[in-house]
Formats: structure tokens, C-alpha cells, sequence
């Protein structure tokens, strides 16, 4: 489970951030390359931008779900956590 008090040092502010169990595994560069970038200094993954549209949300939402150690967290917009209530769209 993502930790936010264990975020890495160079994620920039907002909802989305990977914490220190990041093993590098370059998943999340992969799938949401707009919003993650690698440390080369300290060989993990960062959130370098929040999303700033639904396409990259979804990018976005789609690396928490694939990223093998749970290292990404969303806190959503107002602190909420987001993650575990995701819907597919056209859903009621
Ligand atoms: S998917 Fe997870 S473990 Fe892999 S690089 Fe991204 S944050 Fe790190």
C-alpha cells in the first residue's frame, strides 16, 4: 500500500505520488509517460506532473493499478483517496 508519508523527494505536489518501494521496474513510465519519470540518481520512479486531463488521469490511474509493489498513491483532489473507487466510464 502506498505510503505518502514515504514519498520520494522528487515528486512534484498534487494527488499522485510513488513512494520509496518503487523497484524501478519501469511499468508506469510505460503506461503514463506524460506524469512519470525515472530518478537516473536514484534509480525509482516520480511523478514529474500531474494530470491535466482525463486522458492522463486514466494513464495515470491505470499505472497505480499495474505497478507491482503499490508504490504509487493517489490521494485525490481534496485528500480523498480515489484509487479503490475507480469506475469504468459509461458505468451505472
Ligand atoms: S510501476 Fe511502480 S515499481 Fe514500477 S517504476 Fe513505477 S512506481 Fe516503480
Amino acid at each position: 500500500m502506498p505510503d505518502r508519508n514515504d514519498s520520494v523527494k522528487e515528486n512534484i505536489p498534487g494527488a499522485y505520488y510513488v513512494d520509496s518501494s518503487c523497484i524501478d521496474c519501469d511499468v508506469c513510465r510505460d503506461t503514463a509517460p506524460d506524469n512519470f519519470k525515472r530518478s537516473d540518481e536514484n534509480s525509482y520512479s516520480f511523478v514529474y506532473k500531474q494530470p491535466e486531463n482525463e486522458e492522463e488521469r486514466l494513464k495515470c490511474e491505470e499505472a497505480v493499478l499495474c505497478c507491482p509493489v503499490e508504490a504509487i498513491g493517489n490521494d485525490g483532489e481534496d485528500g480523498k483517496k480515489e484509487s479503490e473507487s475507480v469506475k469504468p466510464t459509461g458505468s451505472q
